[in-house]
């Protein structure tokens, strides 16, 4: 049985410490960089967006400068999890959330 709602894992992640980017590889389409900036902004916890609303209480704008990955590691087969050097560490990225953050900053930019 297949489970076509599923976003397949990346085939590599790659952190670019010195563009302050994180390189996605997947295996159905080009690779995607993401500034950490911006993933660390659509972080989906709990303490970033409002379990009740659904409102996002931190935002890109709110993300310190210099911000990166300490640490990087998988959650499952399903998603990223990051702790990240301002010392939040409760996101977890699902493959299809990261590959919608990758749309969202090539969408932005051209
Ligand atoms: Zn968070």
């Amino acid at each position: 049985m297949t489970m076509n709602s599923e976003t397949n894992p990346p085939i590599n992640i790659r952190a670019h410490q010195a563009e302050g980017e994180l390189e996605v590889v997947w295996a159905e389409q080009e690779s995607q960089w993401i500034p950490y900036r911006l993933l660390r902004g659509r972080c989906p916890c709990a303490g970033c967006v409002d379990e009740m609303t659904g409102e996002r209480t931190f935002d890109v704008d709110q993300v310190s400068d210099g911000i990166h990955p300490k640490e990087m590691g998988f959650s499952g087969n399903y998603a990223l999890k990051i702790a990240w050097n301002d010392g939040h560490h409760t996101g977890l990225f699902t493959w299809k959330y990261l590959r919608e953050i990758g749309d969202e900053e090539e969408s932005s930019s051209d």
